[in-house]
């Protein structure tokens, strides 16, 4: 099989003119620490109607800096969803702290407000709240925000908003990254989420104490900022760390990458909005569940995940690679993350998370990205229905 016939789940798109921006950063002054991060920072901040940005080298180590800005520590516990990839648990465990999650609702696969209102009605019995709680816009569509932020002001936890999947999507009124119902909302410029700086992320807030925090943890927690020190500045090379950080800065190049791709954010969307109502419509007399899009939302659609009928998710290995063998570069989001290895040893088990379970053993991720053309989908909703037709007879 060539690559030219195997057709990804995702990939990126990059036109000549974000490769002309990479190319004049690489003739400038600045490789890395010039003024091209901030411009990201602040077109990030315009896009999605926040007041700070700070970017960084990856969403997994923007996920680490906003635990610390919270003060999540040893001793603290985390919540998030099973339904994720593994980095929405991780960040909490760098820090030190517990993790727990919270499973499902069935329709959305995203993080259950419900579910969450009961685990907490029982956590505060047992002297358990979280310090905070990791909201996961599953394949581009928002968590119920709103709810999610009156039990965090009911409870008193914080609230980071993993939008890994989400730039481009909205929450009722509002883009998500807004943090209108959260504190931190985070992004992911990975190659096969919705815009991508090769590997990078952002950390959104509109408190500005958050930012200064999460700044200062990028750069090694070293703050420049003179009102910010703890001694007399004796000249202007002077800095000061206050506190152990990270390098975890993002570079001018991966910045100029970012910022061109911003521009076409809408575009991106768009396209992929409409891929999605071209596998509706031909796929809506097959045997197959299709995400859900709730009318609360407007989602940027990062992935099409759809669940199979039972007798085919009872041969999901055999299903899967018979996609492959095609050419289908299907794959599966998520592994509930509380079944890894990892998350067992910390006591996790099978059965704990029902629906993260009974979604996973269903689920399969179709081709979606802007560049799939219609002959390509075309190709995939073939190819699944011939797969299918295995099954059900
Ligand atoms: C991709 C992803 C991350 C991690 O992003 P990186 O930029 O690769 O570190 C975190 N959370 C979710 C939900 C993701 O999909």
């Amino acid at each position: 099989m060539t690559s030219d016939s195997f057709i990804p789940y995702g990939r990126q798109s990059i036109s000549e003119d974000d490769i002309e921006s990479v190319i004049k950063v690489l003739r400038s002054n600045y490789l890395t620490q010039g003024p091209i991060v901030t411009q990201f920072e602040n077109a990030l901040c315009k896009q999605v109607q926040a007041d700070y940005a700070v970017a960084a080298n990856s969403a997994t180590s923007a996920l680490h800096i906003a635990c610390l800005a919270l003060g999540v520590g040893p001793g603290d516990t985390v919540w998030t969803s099973p339904n994720s990839f593994i980095a929405s648990a991780n960040c909490a465990r760098y820090c030190g702290a517990d993790v727990d999650f919270v499973d499902i609702n069935p329709q959305t696969y995203n993080l259950c407000a419900q579910s969450l209102a009961k685990k907490l009605e029982t956590a505060q019995v047992k002297n358990k709240l979280p310090k905070v709680v990791i909201p996961v816009h599953f394949a581009g569509q928002s968590c119920d925000m709103r709810a999610i932020k009156m039990l965090a002001d009911q409870y008193g936890f914080a609230i980071i908003e993993d939008a890994s999947h989400a730039i481009g999507g909205r929450y009722q009124d509002h883009p998500v990254g807004s943090c209108h119902y959260s504190d931190i909302t985070v992004f992911s410029f990975h190659p096969v989420k919705i815009i991508t700086s090769a590997e990078g992320g952002a950390a959104l807030t509109n408190n500005r104490d958050l930012a200064i925090s999460m700044q200062c943890l990028v750069h090694q927690g070293v703050t420049r900022i003179e009102q910010e020190f703890s001694q007399a500045s004796p000249g202007d090379w002077y800095y000061e760390q206050q506190t152990l950080g990270f390098n975890y800065r993002m570079t001018e190049l991966q910045a100029a990458l970012g910022l061109s791709q911003l521009t076409r954010l809408d575009e991106f969307v768009q396209r992929r909005q409409q891929i999605l109502r071209r596998y509706e419509e031909g796929l809506k007399d097959i045997d197959l569940v299709l995400p859900y899009q709730a009318e609360y939302a407007s989602s940027a659609l990062h992935l099409f995940p759809v669940l199979l009928p039972h007798i085919a998710a009872q041969n999901k290995g055999q299903f899967f690679s018979g996609l492959r063998q095609s050419g289908i570069g299907t794959q599966v989001h998520y592994i509930p993350i509380h079944t890894q290895p990892y998350y067992q040893a910390l006591g996790f088990r099978w059965g704990d998370f029902p629906e993260a379970e009974h979604y996973y053993q269903r689920t399969i991720t179709l081709p979606l990205f802007p560049e799939l053309t219609e002959v390509q989908q075309d190709k995939v909703m073939s190819c699944i229905k011939g797969e299918l037709e295995k099954w059900i007879k």
